[in-house]
Parts: structure tokens; C-alpha cells; sequence
């Protein structure tokens, strides 16, 4: 069955002129757009997606990080999308990340890891819905 991952191009893949190849790849990994955005998150935005985070010491960083400057955000469509978008974006630090995968190919670090993957079904559909309303959703 078909399901859904929310993913965001985070700044500093946008900033380095990546924002192409990497929805190329997401297109060739076999994920279908459902909704797409470009924006620049504000703190409070921020602050509330990485809500789960708000306890770990790495949060006012990654917030500020994540406001940095625009990013792009999508809602992707693929049986097992969970896990295969996983797959596809490689582990959190790209010096782990599995050759190929595009935290390996364009993220320069653990903080700065150009695209976000949810961790679920259920932080999927919230996640997306954070983001577009059923009406940008296709
Ligand atoms: N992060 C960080 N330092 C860490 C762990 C995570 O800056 O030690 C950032 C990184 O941008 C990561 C995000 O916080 O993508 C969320 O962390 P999570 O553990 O959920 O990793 P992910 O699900 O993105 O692989
Ligand atoms: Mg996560």
C-alpha cells in the first residue's frame, strides 16, 4: 500500500545550489510529489516542528539553523515511504551516511544535513499537515 513522508531541503542544501538534483533524486528513488513548497520558516515554526526535540541539547541550534535561510518542503508519496525515504537520505551524521545517498553526497554535517525524513507514519501525516492543508495535497 501506498503511503506518505514528509521531507524538507534544508538551508543549506538550497543555499548550495542542490535544490535540484536533490528532488531529481527523490523523483528517480521512486517517490511521487504530493505538495511542494519554498519558504522561510520563522522561529516559532521552527520551534514547533522540532517540538519532540525542545529537551535535546542540540535544540536552539537546529532551530537556528533551520531559519537560516529558505528551505523547500514536500510531501512524498511511495509504498514504504517511511522507511525507503530513510533509505534514500542516509543516517542523521553524513559521515555515516551510505555512499549514494544524498546526505552522503550533499550534506557537510551532523547539523547541517540538507533534507529532513520523517521518523513514521504518524509524524508523517502530522508532519505534512503542519505544513499544506488537504487541498495542496495531490
Ligand atoms: N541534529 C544535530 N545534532 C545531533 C543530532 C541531530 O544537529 O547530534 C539535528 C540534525 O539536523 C537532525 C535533526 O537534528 O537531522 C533531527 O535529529 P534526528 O535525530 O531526528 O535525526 P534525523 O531524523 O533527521 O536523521
Ligand atoms: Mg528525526
Amino acid at each position: 500500500m501506498s503511503n506518505i513522508t514528509f521531507t524538507m531541503i534544508k538551508p543549506d542544501a538550497v543555499a548550495n545550489g542542490h535544490t535540484g538534483n536533490v528532488i531529481n533524486d527523490f523523483i528517480v528513488g521512486g517517490f511521487k510529489l504530493k505538495a511542494m513548497k519554498y519558504l522561510h520558516l520563522s522561529k516559532e515554526q521552527a520551534e514547533a516542528f522540532y517540538g519532540i526535540h525542545r529537551e535535546r541539547p542540540f535544540f536552539n541550534d537546529l532551530v537556528s539553523f533551520m531559519i537560516s535561510g529558505p528551505i523547500v518542503a514536500a510531501v512524498l508519496e511511495k509504498e514504504n515511504a517511511v522507511a525507503d525515504f530513510r533509505t534514500l537520505i542516509g543516517a542523521t551524521n553524513p559521515a555515516d551516511a551510505a555512499e549514494g545517498t544524498i546526505r552522503a553526497k550533499y550534506a557537510k554535517s551532523i547539523d547541517a544535513n540538507a533534507v529532513h525524513g520523517s521518523d513514521s507514519n504518524e509524524n508523517a501525516a502530522g508532519e505534512a499537515s503542519f505544513f499544506f492543508s488537504s487541498f495542496e495535497m495531490y
